[in-house]
């Protein structure tokens, strides 16, 4: 089945921390994915090094905004997934809207829970071509095969 990484920046991470053991912004993502009928493979809390992210934003480090948005993702651990299902890497990137939360349609997660575009607490894979080289990156360890009991009535 395809898959796709998704990421819960850092500001994602922080502003969920509404008590001590309660993190309903990072719930809240979660479950939308959950909902719609993608399958939760992967899932870790992480602190990047500034290497790593550097690694994983390779492909824009000529970008004048690269360098803030590699401090940006060291700022605090971020929430890393592997999500699987049917056109997972499309319909996850129209679950998190456009990059600029201004533009970001109202019902998307940007569009509901973020202002900035260096502060827009969500990314996901732009194709399964990066999907798969970001999932190798961030999951070396490998991924939970598994499939819901209700996949027949997710999926024709
Ligand atoms: N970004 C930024 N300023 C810009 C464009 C992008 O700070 O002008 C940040 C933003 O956090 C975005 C990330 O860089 O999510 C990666 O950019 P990309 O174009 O890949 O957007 P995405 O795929 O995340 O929608
Ligand atoms: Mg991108």
């Amino acid at each position: 089945m395809e898959q796709t990484f998704v990421m819960i920046k850092p500001d994602g991470v922080q502003r969920g921390l509404v008590d001590l053991c309660l993190r309903v912004l990072v719930g809240e993502i979660i479950s939308r994915f959950e909902k719609k009928g993608f399958y939760l493979k992967g899932l870790k809390m992480v602190s990047v090094e500034r290497s790593f992210a550097e690694k994983h934003y390779a492909d824009l480090s000529a970008k004048p905004f690269f360098a803030g948005l590699v401090e940006y993702i060291i700022s605090g651990p971020v929430v890393a997934m592997v999500w699987a299902g049917k056109n997972v890497v499309v319909t996850g990137r129209k679950i998190i809207g456009a990059t600029n939360p201004a533009d970001s349609a109202p019902g998307t997660i940007r569009g509901d829970l973020a202002i900035e575009i260096g502060r827009n607490v969500i990314h996901g894979s732009d194709s399964i071509e990066s999907a798969s080289k970001e999932i190798a990156l961030w999951f070396s360890e490998g991924v939970a095969e598994w499939q819901s009991n209700l996949h027949p009535w997710i999926y024709e």
